[in-house]
């Protein structure tokens, strides 16, 4: 294979429609009528929206940006799932006009469909409610992202997504048509996406309600052999629904997002230097932390290395420390105990690097990586070009003579 300039993330196709097909198997085999839904945020690069949108999927968006790269790669406002706390009007009215799924999490929200709906007395609008409920008291063995609870959605424990219930229930062409239950846990159990499902089916059963849908969203573990997968997840949600609802009247959709992509995913980085400073050896490369994780917040970063000679011949250190590329003390992703001497052009290739990387790797010293993608044939194709002066001096004005 052709030697391409490290950084680069580079995306396996194979690898890719492995976890789609899993995903798609479990909707289907567990419950048969279902939506499968992408959360952009997590990784928002245009190919793979536009593969995922040919693979069926729908898009899952939280934000202005985020509708219109859906929208400009061709996902009909039909097939958009709009959700989060922070909505645009006009965008609000659009997918819901076209038919698309608007789940809603905010206090405004109600007054737009209010609004909405009484200017188009002769449609109908079926919306669907975010709920937040306190999962620490469903599941107290979890461990919480938030100690002090998830900020998203109506508050099912203080009666506050009752009363949004009671209020949408007396607009005359307004229909309560879903619940989404999107959370995360740290610990992303199959028993916490149960007990979400059996709140579903407490709420539709409290109120009344009779659903076209029942928004799962995303969260899941994927891409891990040691972790539970869609299959799982899904045989344990499906149990828990049929309690009460019935796949000929009522979806599931799912809106994963890391969960698909991980297995995919590698960034591939080049030892350029090592350095012995008093005693530890500081290995040089030319990727950064802030590429895989840019809020600092991970102390593992899966990897494999691949040598570029024999290591048995090399001398073993004691202590190895892999930096990344940026000036900065904290960019150092991971030590090695006791292993070969790393030496310039070996190749450090971090795995699972496809959720929250490409789309939030900040423009700080470096700039955007190019994407690869390796494709079944094995043949490449270029997703994105690294970024390079054009692209970050676009929309600049300067008041010098230089030309931008
Ligand atoms: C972030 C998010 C997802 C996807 O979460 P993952 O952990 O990437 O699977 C799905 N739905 C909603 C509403 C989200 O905010």
């Amino acid at each position: 294979m052709e030697q391409l300039q490290t950084p680069f993330f580079r995306i396996k196709e194979k690898d890719l429609l492995y976890d789609i097909s899993i995903l798609k198997e479990a909707l289907l085999k567990n419950w048969g009528n279902y939506i499968a839904g992408y959360s952009v945020k997590t990784n928002s690069l245009p190919w793979l929206l536009s593969y995922l949108k040919a693979q069926g999927f729908y898009a899952e968006v939280v934000s202005k940006p985020e509708y219109d790269l859906a929208v400009r790669l061709g996902f009909p406002a039909e097939h958009i799932i709009y959700n989060g706390p922070i909505k645009d009007k006009k965008i609000f009215e659009e997918v819901l006009l076209a038919g698309g799924y608007v789940n809603l999490d905010s206090g405004y929200e109600p007054d737009w469909l209010a609004e909405l709906s009484g200017r188009f007395p002769e449609r109908s609008f079926p919306v669907g409610l975010r709920v937040n409920c306190d999962i620490a008291a469903l599941c107290p063995e979890e461990t919480l992202v938030e100690e002090e609870g998830g900020r998203f959605g109506y508050c099912y424990e203080n009666g506050v997504l009752g009363a949004v219930i009671k209020r949408l229930e007396k607009l005359p062409n307004v229909k309560i048509s879903g619940l989404h239950l999107h959370s995360s846990t740290q610990s992303r159990t199959v028993h916490v996406y149960g007990a979400l499902a059996k709140m579903a089916v407490r709420i539709a059963r409290e109120y009344a309600l009779s659903l076209d849908y029942v928004d799962m969203g995303g969260g899941y573990f994927g891409g891990r052999d040691d972790k539970p997968d869609y299959r799982d997840y899904f045989r344990e949600i499906c149990k828990e629904l049929s309690a009460h609802f019935s796949p000929d009247k009522t979806k599931i959709i799912a809106e994963p997002g890391v969960s698909l992509i991980s297995r995919a995913t590698t960034f591939e980085t080049t030892v350029l230097d090592v350095k012995d400073i008093r005693g530890r050896k500081f290995i040089v490369t030319d990727g950064s932390r802030t590429n895989l994780n840019p809020l600092v917040t991970r102390h593992v970063y899966p990897h494999h290395i691949q040598y570029i000679s024999d290591t048995s011949v090399r001398n073993r250190e004691h202590d190895q420390w892999v930096c990344g590329a940026t000036c900065m003390e904290y960019d150092r992703l991971f030590e090695i105990v006791d292993g070969a001497a790393l030496i310039p052009g070996d190749k450090i290739i971090y795995d699972t690097a496809g959720g929250y990387t490409m789309c939030l790797n900040p423009l700080f010293i470096n700039y955007f990586p190019a994407v690869y993608i390796e494709h079944t044939d094995g043949t490449l194709f270029t997703a994105r070009d690294a970024w390079s002066n054009d692209e970050f001096m676009m929309k600049n004005y300067t008041e010098s003579e230089a030309c931008l």
